[in-house]
Parts: C-alpha cells; structure tokens; sequence
C-alpha cells in the first residue's frame, strides 16, 4: 500500500479549475500539527487542525474562503488554569498564476499549495497568553487564591500598576 503524505492533501492541481472560471471545488481534509510543521508549545504533535475550504475560479485566479478549526493549549495569563482550545480562523485568499494582487499567493505550475497559509493562519491565530476567559478574576495578588472559585480577606484590590496596563495590550493583541 503506499505510504500515505497528508501534506499532499493540501497541494491541489489547479489545471481544471484555471480552465473553467465559475468552477468550484471543495477541500475538506483534517492534519496533525505534525503534518503542517507545527511544533512550538501551542500545539500538541497529534492535534487536528480541520480544514473546510472552497475555491473557486475566478477570472483572474482562485479564491480560497473557508475556516481553519486549530487546537491549541496554553495557561491563562491571570489565573494559571491549563487550557485545551480552539480558534477558528476565517479564510479569504486569493491565489494567482500571474500574481496582480499584492496579498495573493502564487499559482507555480497549476499547483495551488494551501499549506503555507495554513500553517501560517495558526501560527497567527493560536494565542501566546491566552484568558480562560474574558472577564478571568485571576490570582489574588496577596494570598494567591483563585478569585474565580474563592475570595479572600485580603485587603481592597491594588491600585492599576503599569503591569495592568501591559496586560490589555496584550489581550487587544491577542484579540481577547
Ligand atoms: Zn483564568
Ligand atoms: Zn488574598
């Protein structure tokens, strides 16, 4: 039996498509985060990142729209509860045999490679200091008790240090 490359799932001949504009096709295909080469903390070897595209043939080129479902883990940044997660990231790409459009990926011998920007996609998208969730109480910063599921008699709440501010930067651009 031949050994199976579930990167090549994502590299599509074109030809047909490219021939006939208003022709569509659909690739609906889950990878490991090994297939796509990803192998930072965020990503478990065995996770799967479920890929739900359409592309279709346009007069000058291939629109590529869909979703991308990534897994990722990671620790909330104020509460230190371990998380198991999911973005799922919208898809809206043009791919071009003669690239005309700044933003467009090259079309190279009628092969539509879609693992670049697959790749890439979670690579953006999975956050680096993620929320267990938006409005997270965090750790009481004296006794460290977990202000989701308890409260303390800690004296009032610290005024906003420059740390606090630092934190929402963080969140606007993790896109918490
Ligand atoms: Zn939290
Ligand atoms: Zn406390």
């Amino acid at each position: 039996m031949a050994r199976t490359v579930p990167q090549r799932a994502l590299l599509v001949n074109a030809a047909d498509l490219l021939r006939r504009p208003g022709s569509e096709r659909l690739i609906q295909i889950s990878l490991t985060a090994a297939d796509l080469g990803l192998d930072d903390e965020r990503f478990a070897s065995d996770d799967l990142i479920a890929v739900d595209l359409q592309l279709e043939s346009m007069s000058d080129g291939i629109v590529v729209a869909g979703t991308i479902d990534i897994p990722w883990h990671g620790v909330c940044r104020r509460c230190l509860r371990t998380l198991a997660e999911h973005t799922v990231s919208e898809v809206d790409e043009l791919y071009q045999t003669v690239v005309t459009d700044p933003d467009a990926f090259q079309i190279v011998g009628d092969q539509l490679d879609l693992l670049p920007m697959v790749r890439e996609l979670a690579l953006l998208d999975a956050p680096w200091s993620p929320l267990c969730r938006p409005d997270c109480a965090g750790l009481c910063p004296d006794c460290g008790i977990d202000l989701n599921t308890g409260t303390c008699d800690c004296e009032e709440p610290r005024q906003p240090s420059p740390w606090d501010v630092l934190d929402d930067l963080k969140s606007q651009l993790d896109g918490n």
